[in-house]
């Protein structure tokens, strides 16, 4: 990781910017430093870097030697323990799996990586439909075993293979916010590789502005501005990560209960929620169901979320019940 660090010339008040790389993407920061703080900004920049290096370290499918990346070289049927961050997020996720019948589900990976969209080298074909099938009928997150005391994990097919892509980035981005609330700082906004957390205000007292990006691959605008205080803003879209195979587009995000990439006409899904992890893993599952589906889904869980969907001139927008406040902004 690497961390670059500009904050206000001395007697100025300024934000503390702290940007860098981690999980594959980058990550930003803007913290508001209130001027009589005697903050040390190069500690706050190391605690921020050694957050996310041991997060990168446990969860990681591209470093062969994470936790993850170990379990999922073992055998079946073999308990692993594993360490308390990485069992909070596996939990969460087949929670989420549960709640969604299976549309979000992290024992995906063989298929992301079958789809060449994993650590593997992106082959931009279509696999197999007998391969596709064999797997999909080979995983799911029912046959991920779990046990609290001590931690431990174990999947009963060879075929399992966690992937925390639509989840980790999200509780990386809560771990950065819980950093800065140890060193008494409560106005800032953490964003890593799209998720976002808010807290407070910035240095104005207004609160935070973030940008939902319009789905567009060529360029980037933005669709809509949010004003965020206590929040996490994730968004999910089919607009960046996809290949096309004779005109046809195919995302990165696969239904687990084809196997097939998802096709639906959902260009992306914002999610606001109060942790950034619930916000990152509603928007993939919200990408799953769709339109539709996932509308139901939202008002059922009373969740805030914006849709961008495509016409056949454009784009049109749907919003849930929850996220009509952010609408009259
Ligand atoms: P991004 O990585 O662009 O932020 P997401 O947060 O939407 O995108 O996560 C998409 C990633 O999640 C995919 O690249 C893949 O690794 C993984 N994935 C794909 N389909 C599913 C699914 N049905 N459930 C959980 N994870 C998935």
């Amino acid at each position: 990781t690497v961390v670059y660090l500009n904050h206000a010339p001395k007697g100025q008040i300024g934000p503390l910017l702290l940007s860098g790389s981690t999980m594959g993407t980058t990550y930003h920061l803007k913290v508001f430093v209130p001027p009589e703080s005697k903050l040390n900004t190069d500690e706050i920049s190391k605690q921020v870097s050694a957050s996310l290096d041991k997060i990168d370290r446990l969860m990681s499918t591209y470093k062969e030697d994470s936790e993850v990346s170990r379990f999922n070289a073992l055998p079946s049927n073999q308990w692993l323990p594993i360490s308390e961050p990485t069992y909070h997020v596996i939990n969460a996720a087949v929670r989420y799996s549960a709640m969604s019948d299976g549309a979000f589900d992290i024992t995906v990976g063989k298929l992301v990586n079958l789809w060449g969209f994993g650590p593997t080298i992106n082959v931009n074909a279509i696999p197999d439909a007998k391969n596709i099938d064999r797997l999909r009928n080979k995983i799911g997150y029912t046959k991920l075993q779990m046990r609290p005391d001590p931690m431990e994990i174990l999947k009963e097919s060879d075929a399992i293979y966690i992937d925390l892509s639509a989840i980790a980035k999200g509780y990386a981005v809560d771990a950065v916010a819980a950093v800065l609330e140890q060193n008494a700082l409560h106005n800032y906004m953490v964003e890593i590789g799209g998720e976002i957390r808010t807290s407070g205000h910035k240095q104005t007292g207004q609160p935070w502005s973030i940008g939902i990006e319009s789905p567009v691959t060529d360029q980037r605008s933005v669709q809509k501005v949010l004003h965020l205080q206590q929040s996490a803003m994730a968004t999910s879209g089919d607009y960046r990560n996809y290949f096309e195979h004779n005109g046809q587009r195919f995302s990165h995000t696969i239904d687990p209960r084809t196997g097939y990439p998802i096709t639906h006409k959902l260009a992306s899904v914002t999610v606001l929620a109060e942790t950034c992890m619930d916000a990152d893993a509603l928007a993939t599952l919200l990408t799953v169901l769709g339109p539709e589906s996932g509308m139901e889904f939202a008002e059922k869980n009373n969740l805030a979320v914006f849709m961008i969907i495509k016409t056949n001139d454009g784009f049109t927008e749907k919003s849930s019940t929850s996220f009509t406040p952010f609408l009259k902004q």
